[in-house]
C-alpha cells in the first residue's frame, strides 16, 4: 500500500503545482482531484446540461469516462477520447465547477473513484490534492497538509498565471472559495493536519516544506 500524502487548500494556494513538484521529488504518484470535478463540469457544458440541475448532472456520471495519464509534460486529462487538459482550466469551467461539486451523489462517486485510484497505485507513495482529502477521502493518510496563503497573495499568483482580466480572476476566486467552503471546510486544519502557510515562501520553499 502506497504512502499517502494528502494536501488540501483553497483556490490559488498553489496546491496543484506544489503537490505535483513534491510528488516528483519524492518519486511518488500524483492525483489532482479537482481535475475530475472540472472534467465532469466540462462534460456537462459539452452536453448542454444545466449544472444547477443536480439530477441531470448525476445522470452524466454513468457516461463519465474519465482518465488521467502522467507524462513528462504534465498530466493529460481525458473524457472518453477527448483531451480536456486545457479546456478544464477555462474560466467557463471554473465558474460552474462549484455547482457540480456541491452535489452529494457526485462527491460520493468521485471519492470512491479517488480511493480506488489510491489503492491501485503501484508507486511507493501518492500525493493527493483537493479540498477534502485530509478529512474525507484519505483521513488516515500518513501525511496530511493544509496549504494556505493570504487571499491577496493567492489572487496575485492566480492572476499571474492567467494574465488577462485580473480583476475578474480575483472576483471568481473569491466567489469559488465562498461557495466551496459551504460544502467542505478547507480553511481550517482538522485535528492532526499540519498547516503550511506559503504567503512568505517561494515555490521551491513551499515544495521543500
Ligand atoms: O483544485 P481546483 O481548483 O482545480 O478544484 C476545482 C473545483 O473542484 C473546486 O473549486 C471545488 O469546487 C471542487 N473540488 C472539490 N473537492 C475536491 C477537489 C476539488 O469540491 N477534493
Amino acid at each position: 500500500m502506497a504512502v499517502v500524502v494528502a494536501v488540501d487548500g483553497p483556490a490559488g494556494s498553489g496546491k496543484s503545482s506544489v503537490s505535483r513538484a513534491a510528488s516528483r521529488a519524492l518519486g511518488y504518484a500524483f492525483l489532482d482531484t479537482g481535475a475530475a470535478y472540472r472534467a465532469l463540469t466540462w462534460l456537462a457544458l459539452e452536453r448542454g446540461v444545466d449544472t444547477a440541475d443536480a439530477d441531470a448532472v448525476v445522470a452524466l456520471l454513468g457516461d463519465f469516462a474519465y482518465t488521467t495519464e502522467v507524462t513528462d509534460a504534465g498530466t493529460v486529462v481525458r473524457v472518453g477520447d477527448a483531451d480536456v487538459t486545457i479546456a478544464i482550466r477555462e474560466p467557463r469551467v471554473s465558474a460552474l465547477v462549484s455547482d457540480v461539486a456541491r452535489i452529494p451523489e457526485v462527491r460520493t462517486a468521485l471519492n470512491d473513484a479517488f480511493r480506488r485510484l489510491i489503492r491501485a497505485s503501484d508507486a511507493p507513495g501518492i500525493v493527493v490534492e483537493g479540498r477534502d482529502i485530509t478529512t474525507v477521502v484519505a483521513p488516515d493518510a500518513e501525511v496530511r497538509i493544509l496549504l494556505t496563503a493570504d487571499e491577496a497573495v493567492r489572487i496575485a499568483r492566480r492572476s499571474a498565471e492567467l494574465a488577462p482580466g485580473a480583476a475578474s480572476t480575483a472576483e471568481q476566486l473569491r466567489e469559488r472559495d465562498r461557495r466551496d467552503a459551504q460544502v467542505v471546510d478547507f480553511l481550517t486544519a482538522a485535528p492532526g493536519v499540519t498547516t503550511i502557510d506559503s504567503t512568505h515562501l517561494d515555490f521551491a520553499g513551499t515544495v521543500q516544506a
